[in-house]
């Protein structure tokens, strides 16, 4: 068959699920995945034949797309700061929100000395791609990393391997936060964030296929991940240490307050680039 008629077919069977560009999105990672194509191959090449045999993955990522399994589980990998993550259900898709607080900490860490050591700590790893981007971009970052799931660590553990960066990963429940000897220059966490009657907006894809352990929380107490850890940073940030959060949209404003009542000082809260409230950070007191 044509690889343009496979790409007619993705569309006639996806567009009314999917908004048209993501459809193209998807048809071209599955032609980088399954045949080495790159992106602009119709323009380059537009009769381009695909055998039968190579037909087969095509088609059957299309099957899978329709019943809205997510194309990063799919293909088993996800994109994040231009690095490349194994991901399946049992850790969350890394976000392009996320990459932006990740650039963000990037930012504060080289305004520091590149000689001295950066000891960085991701509460809440997942597949570790807020970590090992870090780690990744920081040739002075030391990085620890916990997550409550073994199964999590296991994937974040092949992801740093794969990136060739050397994390400490940790098993541990942010609710239960003890033992730590070390302090920290930075600390850094994604926890659940989404509440219950926030479900109703979330689309299947979501819903269905990633680990609810990783997105929500009770609505009777939204932030009780954060209190956790903004009192554990107090304990182990060391002086002028800084907290980073993502956070969720509707709840920028407790989250400030949360950091003010503990007295951080340079609170900053950031919108992502959909315009939503959805980062945070605040120091610890230099002296
Ligand atoms: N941003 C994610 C979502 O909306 C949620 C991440 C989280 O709960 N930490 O799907």
């Amino acid at each position: 068959m044509l690889l343009k008629e496979i790409k007619n077919i993705y569309h006639l069977e996806l567009d009314p699920l999917f908004p048209k560009e993501e459809v193209d999105s998807f048809f071209y990672l599955v032609i980088d995945h399954y045949l080495g194509l790159e992106r602009f191959i119709l323009a380059m090449q537009p009769n381009l034949v695909v055998s039968k045999e190579n037909e087969d993955p095509l088609f059957f990522a299309l099957s899978q797309l329709k019943q809205e399994r997510p194309i990063q589980h799919i293909l088993g990998k996800a994109h994040f700061c231009e690095l490349e993550f194994r991901v399946d259900e049992n850790v969350l898709i890394p976000r392009p929100e996320t990459e932006e607080l990740v650039y963000w900490i990037i930012n504060e860490v080289q305004k520091g000395d590149p000689r001295e050591e950066v000891k960085i700590l991701d509460i809440g790893t997942g597949s570790g791609c807020i970590a090992i981007s870090l780690a990744k971009n920081l040739p002075n970052a030391k990085a620890y990393a916990l997550d409550i799931s073994k199964k999590a660590l296991q994937i974040a553990g092949e992801n740093a391997m794969d990136n060739g960066v050397d994390i400490v990963f940790l098993e541990a429940d942010i609710l239960s936060l003890e033992g730590f000897k070390d302090k920290f220059d930075v600390i850094v966490s994604n926890p659940p964030y989404v509440r219950e009657l926030e479900k109703l907006e979330m689309k299947n894809n979501v819903v269905e296929h990633e680990p609810g352990l990783a997105l929500f929380v009770s609505d009777g107490d939204p932030l009780i991940f954060y209190k956790k850890i903004t009192r554990f940073a107090l304990s182990h940030l060391k002086k002028g240490g800084v907290l980073f959060f993502e956070i969720n949209q509707y709840l920028g404003e407790e989250m400030k307050q949360l950091l003010e009542a503990e007295n951080f000082s340079e609170i900053e809260l950031r919108k992502d680039m959909f315009g939503n409230d959805r980062m945070l950070k605040g120091q610890l007191d230099p002296k």
